[in-house]
C-alpha cells in the first residue's frame, strides 16, 4: 500500500529536482559564455588601442628617421621634442649611433655616448619594420618604458621611443565592475615572450597557457595587427559567479513554473494510474479477474440444478476485490461490456467441461441494464452463436430489477426477445426491491425472479417479513414464474421457502460461490 505513495512523491522529487538541475547547469554555462563574451569585448578594445599605438609609434619614428638625415646636434634634439611633446604615451625620443651608443634623445644631448645595452642586444638591425623590444631604460629616462626601435640611415644606428606601460592598461581602469578577482588578469605580452603591462596577479605559468587556452581557464588571446603584441585575459570565476546568480535569479520563476506544471501533470496521471477505472481496464487486460459459481439448488431435492456466475477480482495489491465494488465503476465507464463478454465466453467453456456429466446445469450471468442495446446484444448473440449448444445448456441472464425499470421498455423487450431466439433465459434479479408490477414482468416475458437476500434474512425476526415473502412467492406464482431465493444461510430459512414451496433457492446453506474446480468437486458429491 505504501509503495503506491512512495511513488509519486518520488516523481515530484524528480520534476523538481530534473528541472533545477538543468537550470543550474544552463545557467552555469551562459554565465561562462557571457564572461567570455564581455572579456572578448574589452580585450577587442585593448587591441585596437594597441594598434593605435603602433601606428602612431611607427609614425613618429619614420618621420624622425627621414627628419634627422642632415641635423644637427640641437635641432636634431628639437625635431625628436617635437614629435613627442604634447602626447602623454610617450616618454622619450633618442638616437644611437652605429657603434650603440646613446648620443642624443628629447630629454638632452649626451656629454660622451653611452651605452645602451641590453636594449642593443635584441634589436635587429636588418630588419627594416618597428621593432618593439620589451622593458627597458635609456639612462636619461631612469622609469622601466616599453621599447620601439627603428632601424636609422648614415650616422644613426636606429632612433628608439619609450613608451609609459601603463598606457596599454590605463583604458581598463574606466571600465566599470572590472573586478578582475583574485585570479583574472589581462597582460600584454611582447613577440619574444617578454611581459610589457599588465593588470590583475598573472599566474605562473601563462606563457605555457597561451599556447592551449583551455575552456575553463576563460582566457582570451588576441594578437595585433602586425603581430607583435599579443594581449591576453583571463577572468576570475568572482565574474561567472555574478552571472550566474543573474542567470539564475531570471530562470527561477520559469523553473518553478515548468516544475509546478509536470508535478500536476504527474500527480494528475497517478490519480488515474491508481483510480479503479484505470486498474479495471488493466486487470481485464492482465487476466486478474475469475469467475466463481455458486450452486443453485432445488429445494425440494436438494439437487445443483445450475450455477450463478459471479465476478472476483484478484488484485495484485490488494487482494480478492468483491462486484459490488467494481461492478459500479465498470458499468459507468462502460468496461462492463468487455468484462461481460468475456465471461460468457468463459462460462460456456466451463459449461462445455461439465456438460457430459452434468447436461442439465444451467448458468446465470448478470447482465447489466445498460447492455441492452442493439449493438451489445448482437456481440452477446455472436458469442451464443458460436457456442451452438443452446439447447443442452441454457444461459439464465439476470437483470436487477431496479435497474431495468429505468431502461426503455422496448429496447429491454426487444433485447429479451433477441437474446431467447438464442435459447437464453431471464430472471430478475433482487426481486422485491424494485416496484415492477405484474403488467410490466408479463410484458418482458421472463423466467424467473430471484427473491433479494434481503426478505430471506427477514424470515429469522419475527417482523412483517414472512408476510412480504409470503405475497411475492403469490406474486410469482400468479405471472407464473419460477422462483429463486437467494442468501439463504440457515435451516429455518429453507425450511420456511421449502414449505412454500419455493423452487430453487442459493446460499451460504448450501454453498458459497466457488471457482471452478471447486464447483466441479461439489458436483461430484452431489451426484447421486
Ligand atoms: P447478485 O447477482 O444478487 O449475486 C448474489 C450475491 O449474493 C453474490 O454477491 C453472492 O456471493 C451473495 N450471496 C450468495 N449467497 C449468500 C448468502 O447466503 N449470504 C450472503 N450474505 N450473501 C450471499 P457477490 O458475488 O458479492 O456479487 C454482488 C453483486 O455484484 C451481484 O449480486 C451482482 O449484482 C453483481 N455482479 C457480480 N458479478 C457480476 C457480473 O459478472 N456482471 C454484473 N453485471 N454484475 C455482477
Ligand atoms: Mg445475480
Ligand atoms: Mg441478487
Amino acid at each position: 500500500m505504501l509503495g503506491m505513495y512512495r511513488k509519486p512523491i518520488l516523481l515530484v522529487i524528480v520534476v523538481t529536482v530534473l528541472p533545477t538541475v538543468v537550470l543550474l547547469i544552463i545557467s552555469y554555462f551562459q554565465a561562462i559564455a557571457y564572461a567570455k563574451g564581455n572579456l572578448e569585448g574589452i580585450i577587442k578594445i585593448a587591441t585596437v588601442k594597441t594598434d593605435g599605438l603602433l601606428e602612431d609609434a611607427d609614425a613618429i619614428l619614420h618621420r624622425s628617421k627621414v627628419d634627422l638625415q642632415n641635423a644637427d646636434t640641437q635641432t636634431s634634439v628639437k625635431i625628436l621634442q617635437r614629435q613627442i611633446y604634447n602626447d602623454f604615451r610617450f616618454r622619450e625620443a633618442g638616437i644611437i649611433n652605429t657603434k650603440g651608443l646613446l648620443t642624443l634623445s628629447s630629454l638632452g644631448v649626451m656629454n660622451a655616448p653611452i651605452p645602451i645595452s641590453p636594449i642593443k642586444a635584441q634589436f635587429d638591425p636588418r630588419n627594416p619594420d618597428l621593432q618593439i623590444l620589451g622593458l627597458g631604460r635609456s639612462q636619461i629616462m631612469q622609469e622601466q618604458s616599453i621599447v620601439f626601435m627603428l632601424q636609422g640611415s648614415g650616422k644613426i644606428g636606429s632612433i628608439y621611443l619609450l613608451v609609459d606601460p601603463v598606457v596599454l592598461t590605463s583604458f581598463l581602469e574606466a571600465i566599470p565592475d572590472l573586478d578582475l578577482g583574485s585570479n583574472g588578469f589581462i597582460a600584454y605580452i611582447a613577440s619574444d615572450e617578454r611581459l610589457l603591462s599588465k593588470i590583475g596577479s598573472l599566474p605562473p605559468n601563462i606563457y605555457s597557457g597561451l599556447q592551449n587556452p583551455s575552456f575553463n581557464t576563460l582566457q582570451v588571446t588576441k594578437l595585433t595587427r602586425n603581430g607583435s603584441i599579443t594581449i591576453v585575459g583571463e577572468i576570475s570565476r568572482k565574474w561567472v559567479l555574478r552571472y550566474w546568480l543573474q542567470e539564475l535569479l531570471v530562470g527561477t520563476p520559469l523553473t518553478v513554473l515548468i516544475s509546478g506544471v509536470l508535478s500536476y501533470l504527474f500527480i494528475h496521471q497517478m490519480r488515474k494510474v491508481n483510480t479503479l477505472d484505470y486498474e479495471l481496464k488493466r486487470g481485464l487486460a492482465q487476466n486478474e479477474f475469475e469467475i466463481y459459481y455458486q450452486p443453485i439448488i432445488d429445494l425440494n431435492t436438494k439437487q445443483c440444478v445450475g450455477s450463478e456466475a459471479l465476478l472476483r477480482w484478484h488484485h495484485p495489491q490488494r487482494g480478492l476485490i468483491n462486484p459490488s465494488l467494481f461492478i459500479p465503476i465498470a458499468e459507468e465507464t462502460g468496461l462492463i461490456v468487455p468484462m461481460t463478454e468475456w465471461l460468457l465466453e468463459k462460462v460456456i467453456q466451463d459449461q462445455a467441461i461439465l456438460e457430459p456429466l452434468f447436461p442439465y446445469l444451467y448458468t446465470s450471468v448478470n447482465l447489466s441494464p445498460t447492455q441492452l442495446n442493439t449493438d451489445d446484444v448482437d456481440r452477446l448473440i455472436q458469442i451464443l452463436k458460436k457456442a451452438n449448444n443452446h439447447d443442452k445448456a441454457p444461459i439464465t441472464f439476470e437483470i436487477t430489477e431496479n435497474k431495468l425499470i429505468e431502461e426503455q421498455l422496448q429496447v429491454v423487450q426487444d433485447a429479451i426477445a433477441r437474446l431467447k431466439l438464442w435459447g437464453a433465459r431471464f430472471a430478475i434479479d433482487d426481486f422485491g426491491t424494485g416496484y415492477s408490477n405484474i403488467a410490466y414482468l408479463q410484458s418482458l416475458n421472463i423466467d424467473q425472479l430471484k427473491l433479494d437476500q434481503l426478505f430471506i434474512k427477514g424470515l429469522e425476526y419475527g417482523n412483517q417479513m414472512p408476510q412480504l415473502v409470503d405475497s411475492l412467492i403469490d406474486f410469482g406464482d400468479r405471472v407464473g414464474l419460477t422462483i429463486v431465493a437467494e442468501g439463504i444461510e440457515t435451516e429455518l430459512q429453507y425450511q420456511y421457502l421449502k414449505a412454500r414451496r419455493v423452487r430453487y433457492g442459493q446460499g451460504w446453506l448450501f454453498s458459497r460461490a466457488l471457482p471452478f474446480a471447486e464447483f466441479e468437486q461439489f458436483l461430484q458429491t452431489q451426484a447421486p
